[in-house]
């Protein structure tokens, strides 16, 4: 039996956007509320935020499906909002693509007059996705308490660390992306362990930033 609360959440989601064009910003703005929303209507607090979330919700079913030609697709099958994702990729991105493809299942009725562009609607898809999983109060609480590895911030919210860099820079609590070692395959035998290599630098430090 549908509990009448969690049975108008789609309708409360949708309320929060008006009928017209938004530019960007705006449409940012209002995929923040609505995540947000989202989040205090299921009655969800810490992380990480499960995908019972969006389970909770009438009409939305969540499909791993084999064989798709992309991380994610949603639609209406004339019962249901079928989510579907990619059965090959991990489950920190698929979480993400299940909150990417409900953003566009709450935009669908309006989806070609509130966005001008394609490219558009797909990075608010993006950042409701990134509000729902890492909410800016529990991203930023764990940031200033010391939670401040990347890895370990990104397996806190089961999230991957690409997403979780992107949230900390739109935050403002990372001002740019860390440095990434691109490793190279060549000679790549066993790894030495960091002392070996240190001995063979002759004791210079190589290949770290100061
Ligand atoms: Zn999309």
């Amino acid at each position: 039996m549908n509990n009448p609360n969690t049975a108008s959440i789609l309708r409360r989601l949708r309320a929060l956007s008006p009928n017209r064009g938004l530019d960007e910003a705006t449409a940012l703005g209002i995929a923040e509320r609505q995540a947000t929303l989202l989040l205090q209507l299921t009655g969800q607090t810490a992380a990480p935020v499960p995908l019972q979330t969006l389970r909770r919700i009438p009409s939305v079913v969540l499909e791993v499906v084999e064989n798709l030609p992309a991380s994610g697709a949603s639609y209406w099958t004339g019962t249901c909002w079928r989510l579907e994702v990619n059965d090959t990729e991990h489950p920190h991105r698929q979480r993400f693509t299940f909150c990417h493809e409900f953003k566009h299942v709450i935009d669908h009725p309006n989806r070609d007059l509130l966005y001008a562009e394609h490219r558009t609607r797909e990075r608010v898809a993006n950042h409701f996705a990134a509000c729902l999983l890492m909410p800016r109060r529990l991203v930023t609480q764990a940031w200033c308490s010391g939670e401040q590895d990347l890895n370990q911030l990104a397996s806190h919210f089961s999230v991957s660390t690409e997403a979780m860099t992107t949230r900390l820079l739109v935050l403002g609590l990372l001002d740019h992306r860390p440095p990434q070692r691109i490793f190279c395959t060549r000679g790549a035998t066993k790894p030495l362990h960091w002392e070996q290599a240190f001995a063979i630098a002759g004791g210079r430090s190589i290949g770290e930033h100061p």
